[in-house]
């Protein structure tokens, strides 16, 4: 019932703003039960939305909860799991997300788990380091449970449902813009269940057994989550103890020694000028 009223109201949205200029068209978004859902397709409006909503909720309990020493750590965080993270993610199942959503989502919850355990940045305590101390995933394990238990529940719905026709409905007509082609839902979908070694042609088998499925999401996680902790170490080990030191690159006008070529190419045009080189046409 709320997603039919909800899509007749953004057609009526829309035939109102029909006669209107592009501008007002591009720009019209619509507020459903908290998540703002824009014209253009795009979630940057409901992630700032969700962003700042979980931030108001966070700072409303700083001192009662999260600055309270009558509290253990293990009460705060699980309060920040029930209260904060819960507005945080409200509707993420149906989200296409990118890689800069991803890191504004991190790094929130970072900052607030920071906040709770009492760490400061000068201690030098890293990421995965804080979420262990916590004991909680990251977003984006969050984000992967919660997607593939919400596809599975739209799988096994009825096939007269709106949310099951519009997850496996295409577009008649219409085109693509020019350049990359924009992530649909489709894309995310696939990438999840091929990150979570899920077969991409046989979920929807596994998805009708409920607790096969629901099985298969636990493990799936877990697994998600110790490769994204052993792909975050492994990147902190490789910042921190380089091994291979970078092929130097030596401008042929002056004795400057550029650690990147696309940096040479920029100096040695400048130098170039400044010295009065003549062009150089190699
Ligand atoms: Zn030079």
């Amino acid at each position: 019932m709320g997603v039919e009223a909800f899509i007749s109201a953004f057609v009526i949205q829309r035939q109102d703003s029909l006669p209107g200029t592009l501008c007002s068209l591009t720009s019209a978004k619509l507020n459903n039960l908290g998540s703002i859902i824009s014209y253009d397709a795009k979630i940057d409006k409901e992630i700032d939305n969700r962003l700042s909503d979980a931030s108001s909720s966070f700072g409303r309990l700083y001192k009662r909860v999260w600055k309270n020493k009558n509290l253990r750590a293990t009460t705060k965080t699980r309060v920040y799991r029930a209260v904060v993270v819960t507005t945080l993610l409200y509707g993420s199942e149906s989200w296409v997300l990118y890689r800069s959503h991803t890191r504004l989502l991190e790094r929130f919850h970072q900052r607030c788990l920071r906040t709770i355990l009492d760490v400061h940045w000068t201690d030098y305590v890293s990421n995965v380091a804080i979420l262990e101390q916590a004991g909680l995933p990251s977003i984006e394990a969050m984000i992967v449970k919660s997607r593939l238990r919400w596809v599975g529940h739209v799988h096994r719905m009825d096939d007269h449902r709106l949310p099951k026709i519009v997850m496996y409905s295409e577009l008649s007509s219409g085109y693509r813009e020019r350049g990359a082609p924009r992530k649909r839902y489709k894309d995310s979908l696939k990438r999840t269940l091929s990150a979570c070694d899920i077969d991409v042609q046989g979920w929807s088998d596994l998805a009708t057994d409920r607790s096969a499925l629901r099985c298969r999401i636990q493990e799936a996680t877990t697994k998600f989550e110790e490769e994204r902790i052993t792909a975050a170490t492994n990147k902190r080990l490789r910042r921190d103890n380089p091994t291979q030191t970078p092929t130097p690159h030596p401008c042929r006008h002056c004795s400057r020694i550029c650690r990147a070529r696309i940096g040479l190419i920029s100096h040695e045009r400048a130098c170039r000028q400044r010295h009065g080189h003549p062009l150089d046409l190699r």
